[in-house]
């Protein structure tokens, strides 16, 4: 297999990922940027709530980061990476991580972990043919285009708690739907003094709507007549990755530990985005993606 050297390797072709190449490109290293560009979870977004750019498509956004990046000397590499393993880290001095992508091998100094979270599916008929048409992942984002309208949050987290909590300032018919809620009684509490009503131990069976959602199938034979299905089933993150590096991650095992300034525990190796935990937005992302591949840069330069 062939083998290549970079100074600092970045996994995920994201905005954390395009925003460390650009920072660390700059800064006269050796920059290679892995990952498949479509499946980033901008792509299918359309960003309102970004400083100083409206109503732009996360596909353009992503595009013209990649132009920048490519345009500073980084270089793209259409591939996921299939295995890391990390050199004796109580002896670093110029020793090298190893990554194989799907037909390469790749030595590099520094690497950051940019690869995003997939968010969980719901995996019922109108999901997928009604995201972006009342269907949503993010209450965050797109919670503001539901004032004053009847939604649903799905899931059985405090964050679909949180999420139903949030769209309770926005307006006042939220449906939260637990199979099964794991919700703390304070939390609870909070839901009935804001009105929302609770619907746990029931499964959706669909979501409903002709090009626009108009309803919740529940398996108790109700159907919620809701605009908005918020689906808050948690986020995967690429963990096993870093977990096989021994990098350090929250205590539910869902995000990345890192410092400010996007260190992990493992000397050499950070983490910038999504991966890294909420809020799952692409401010958070580009901002930590900027710190991420600064300091990537001088490790590299330093070993
Ligand atoms: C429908 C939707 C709407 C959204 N709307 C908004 C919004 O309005 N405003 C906002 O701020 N945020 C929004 N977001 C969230 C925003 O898209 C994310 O916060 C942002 O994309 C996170 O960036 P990231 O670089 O951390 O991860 P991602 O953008 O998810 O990128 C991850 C990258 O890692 C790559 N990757 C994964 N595994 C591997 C591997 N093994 N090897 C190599 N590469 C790999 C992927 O191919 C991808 O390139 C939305 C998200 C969704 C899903």
């Amino acid at each position: 297999m062939h083998q290549e050297n970079y100074d600092v390797v970045i996994l995920g072709t994201g905005p954390a990922g395009l925003q460390a190449a650009i920072h660390s490109s700059r800064k006269n290293v050796s920059v290679l940027i892995l990952g498949k560009q479509d499946r980033s979870s901008l792509w299918w977004a359309h960003i309102e709530n970004f400083c100083c750019m409206s109503g732009i498509s996360g596909e353009q956004i992503l595009k013209t980061g990649m132009e920048q990046a490519q345009s500073f000397g980084a270089v793209f590499l259409d591939e996921d990476v299939l295995k890391i393993s990390a050199p004796d880290l109580s002896n670093l001095g110029g020793e090298s991580f190893s990554i194989t992508t799907e037909t390469k091998q790749i030595k590099a100094k520094s690497v950051i972990i940019a690869t995003g979270t997939t968010r969980n599916k719901l995996g019922v008929p109108g999901e997928k043919e009604l995201l972006g048409k009342g269907v949503s992942y993010c209450v965050e984002c797109d919670g503001n285009f539901f004032r004053n309208e009847p939604v649903a949050v799905v899931g059985n987290e405090s964050a679909a708690a949180g999420g139903a909590l949030h769209m309770a300032e926005l307006t006042d018919q939220v449906h939260l739907v637990c199979s099964k809620a794991e919700i703390s009684s304070k939390l609870m509490e909070q839901l009935k003094e804001k009105g929302v009503t609770v619907h746990d131990g029931v499964e959706v069976n669909e979501i409903e709507g002709n090009g626009q959602v108009s309803g919740l199938v529940l398996d108790n034979g109700k159907t919620l007549p809701v605009n908005g299905v918020f689906i808050e089933l948690g986020a995967k993150g690429i963990m096993s990755l870093a977990a096989s590096l021994g990098v350090q991650l929250d205590e539910n095992m869902k995000f990345i530990e890192a410092d400010k300034q996007q260190r992990t525990n493992v000397p050499g190796i950070f983490a910038a985005g999504d991966i890294c935990g909420p809020p799952l937005q692409m401010a958070k992302a580009v901002g930590e993606g900027c710190v991420a591949g600064i300091n990537a840069a001088n490790f590299a330069k330093k070993h």
